[in-house]
């Protein structure tokens, strides 16, 4: 899942994305409302929803939402506002925005929002997930290999949870792309193999049939096994 911030005040804006991609999201960031403008029409398919702030220097929130959905943009639209009539907020759903919530909100509020449209239960699937030896536990963001817990990064975790959502289906490197990395990382970089070494290495044993992961050439990855 993938969303798209656009938020001109800073820590603001910092706060929900790094939110966002604690809970598994990956979250794109943009301040100006003519480069959010283009990114909304031309990657429309990339994201799965949009989080708008209705004041914004330039072209405001509804202009925004407006503009896209003449453009037949259909991607869900929460807007953050400041404003509390209700005049506004009937005027915000008439021109396409999917849901409004009132700033000063809390985080999990709007999760819930953002949940409630992407028809996401708000408390995460399965929580423990297991395959062979290795345990995930989503809530507390913990992995166990056998008895041996494994430090991860959030980027890891990210990725080894996108696997064990997934058991014995191989994985190409968009589709972890898609779901692990933000906008700003897509542009050719070795990081998704950097990453995977990385992941490789922390969870394999030192004995070559005990290895995890498989790499599918030419494909991507998997990870094979029971999963009970
Ligand atoms: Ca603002």
């Amino acid at each position: 899942m993938r969303l798209l911030i656009v938020e001109d005040e800073e820590r603001l804006a910092k706060a929900l994305k790094k939110g966002l991609e604690m809970r598994g999201y990956a979250a794109d960031w943009l301040s100006d409302s003519t480069k959010a403008l283009n990114r909304m029409l031309m990657y429309r398919k990339e994201y799965d929803l949009i989080i708008l702030d209705l004041m914004l220097p330039g072209m405001d929130g509804a202009i925004l939402t407006e503009k896209v959905r003449q453009a037949s943009v259909t991607t869900p639209i929460i807007i953050l506002t400041a404003r509390n009539e209700t005049e506004h907020k009937v005027d915000l759903l008439n021109k396409g925005a999917d849901d409004y919530i009132a700033k000063p909100f809390s985080f999990d509020e709007l999760l819930a929002r953002i949940n409630t449209i992407l028809r996401r239960p708000t408390v995460a699937e399965p929580v423990i997930l297991r395959i062979e030896d290795v345990e995930m536990n989503t809530a507390t963001h913990t992995v166990k290999r056998g008895s041996r817990e494994i430090p991860l990064t959030l980027k890891e975790f990210a990725l080894l949870e996108c696997f064990m959502r997934q058991p014995n289906q191989v994985l190409t490197r968009e589709n972890l792309f898609d779901n692990v990395w933000d906008f700003n990382a897509l542009s050719g970089s070795n990081v998704l193999d950097v990453h995977m070494k990385n992941l490789r290495k922390k969870l394999d044993y030192e004995t070559q049939d005990d290895q995890l992961f498989e790499t599918v050439r030419g494909v991507g990855y998997r990870i094979a096994g029971a999963v009970y």
